[in-house]
């Protein structure tokens, strides 16, 4: 049996910041990790030719301070996302190249009802109480509502309606019908509002690390040396007056505090005993990922760059739904990477793998051209398949979740913390949100072990 003073159970972006916080404090911890890699919803892959494809999170932007932080402490830099060309939409069978974040050369009507209800979000989410979006003013009537109602009842546009859906819940993976209208507030709030969400150029979707998120993950895991044991999945914790007794597959450990930073969508796989407060049990059982596929499409070179084009694209249906340019920061080979989410993702799932290749490969040559049909490497990670994730992006709640059960989304249970990108108030959902909700686990962990020894360190309770 290990014995340590905290145990960390998950080994993605916040597993790994808390962990490393608290050995940087001075604490004994073990990181357990269900998986055979870290980095979770996060995946760097090093290619045969020295190049590099993320095949989970990998954008960043400003604002996302606390992974700037971490890519400061590791030296390692950003470059920008490509941007100089044209995006593409395709709308009701035709396609628009544009710049800016809409095609004003599409009917006026349908750009002003896009324009129209990006502002109303914008505005609802400027009333959202970060910290606790339970308590806006309208927080009742909103967590009553879906996604879709509110498109339904304020997007008269069909082809806006369709472009709206397929970018805001997009991002939850999951149709509109899944998600509550609170929640995509609060989310959308978290980072900021619907220009950052939706943006490139000052967007979440602005630089990338440079080597992907594995040259920031892989030196925190560095840092934290044989504190790291893989393949561990956890099926149990016990907690008694003392401490707990953390159970994984191959080993047990034994600690002051665990940290359960893993998705919450799967945290309930998790035994716990005694039985957690209800509203946290109820919380686990309640929130759910969607499904995502991200496809890279590797070509010899971004032929997409010399026609004048981004690489950014979207069209709502489509099983390519949306691309962008992913290529390294040498820009070779060229790498095109395809999202496809929600009900889409749960359609072309269920194909065949080389249908759904076709699939893709023929929506792309729709877009780019016949040379998009023959690339020379084809990388697909379908997030749902992934036992230890869930799905992706992140778990969201459907309607009645957060007014009841979001106050849980933070609260220790006994010793037992919680962390996960999806419990920070500020950049839920993205990789900046996990790093935030390491930090925070790991001070509240800190704060409580210093109150147990009565300020002193050294008298451990
Ligand atoms: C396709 C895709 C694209 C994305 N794009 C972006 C992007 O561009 N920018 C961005 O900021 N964010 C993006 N995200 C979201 C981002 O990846 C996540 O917000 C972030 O990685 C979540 O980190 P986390 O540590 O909270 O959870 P995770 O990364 O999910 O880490 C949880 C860890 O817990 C482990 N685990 C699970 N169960 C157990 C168990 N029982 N025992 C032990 N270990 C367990 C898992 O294996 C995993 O390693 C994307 C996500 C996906 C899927």
């Amino acid at each position: 049996m290990t014995d340590v003073d905290c145990c960390v159970i998950g080994g993605g972006f916040a597993g790994l910041t808390a962990a490393l916080r608290l050995k940087q404090a001075g604490r004994t911890v073990a990181l357990l990790e269900a998986r055979d890699r870290l980095g979770g919803r996060t995946f760097t892959e090093t290619r045969a030719d020295g190049s590099w494809i993320d095949r989970g999170g990998a954008w960043i932007g400003p604002g996302q301070d606390r992974i700037q932080a971490l890519m400061t402490e590791f030296g390692v830099g950003s470059y920008k996302q490509y941007v100089d060309g044209e995006a593409m939409m395709v709308v009701e069978g035709k396609q628009y190249r544009y710049h800016g974040t809409i095609p004003w050369s599409m009917s006026p009507w349908v750009a002003m009802n896009l324009g129209a209800a990006l502002l109303d979000l914008g505005h609802l989410c400027k009333t959202i109480p970060l910290a606790a979006p339970w308590t806006a003013e309208q927080a009742d009537r909103w967590d009553r509502l879906t996604l879709a109602h509110w498109l339904n009842t304020h997007v008269v546009s069909k082809a806006a309606h369709e472009l709206l859906e397929t970018a805001i819940a997009g991002a939850y993976t999951s149709a509109g019908s899944e998600v509550s209208l609170l929640f995509v507030l609060h989310q959308m709030a978290s980072g900021g509002g619907p220009a950052f969400v939706l943006g490139i150029e000052d967007g979440a979707q602005d630089s990338r690390p440079i080597g992907g998120m594995g040259a920031i993950y892989g030196p925190m895991a560095a840092e934290l040396g044989d504190s790291i044991h893989l393949s561990r999945p956890v099926r149990d914790i016990h907690q008694d007056d003392d401490g707990v007794t953390v159970h994984s597959d191959r080993d047990t450990v034994r600690a002051r505090r665990a940290i359960v930073a893993v998705p919450l969508a799967i945290a309930s796989h998790i035994h716990y005993h005694p039985m957690l407060p209800v509203d946290r049990s109820f919380l686990h059982q309640r929130m759910p990922s969607g499904a995502i596929l991200k496809t890279s499409v590797i070509y010899d070179e971004p032929f997409w760059r010399s026609d004048g084009l981004t690489g950014q694209s979207v069209e709502p249906g489509s099983p390519a739904t949306v691309t962008i340019d992913a290529c390294t920061d040498t820009g070779s080979p060229g790498v095109l990477c395809v999202i496809t989410e929600g009900p889409i993702a749960r359609r072309i799932g269920r194909l065949d793998p080389a249908d759904r290749r076709n699939e893709i490969l023929d929506a792309l040559a729709e877009r780019f051209g016949d040379r998009a049909r023959t690339p020379a490497d084809y990388v697909e990670q379908d997030w749902s398949t992934e036992r230890y994730s869930g799905g992706g992006m992140l778990s969201h709640a459907p309607p009645g979740v957060l007014t009841e059960f979001g106050h849980a989304l933070r609260e220790h249970c006994g010793r037992i913390h919680w962390a996960g990108t999806e419990s920070s108030s500020v950049m839920c959902g993205w990789v900046d949100g996990a790093v935030r909700s390491g930090e925070r686990a790991a001070a509240e962990v800190l704060e409580h072990d210093t109150v147990a020894a009565g300020g002193d360190r050294s008298v451990r309770s």
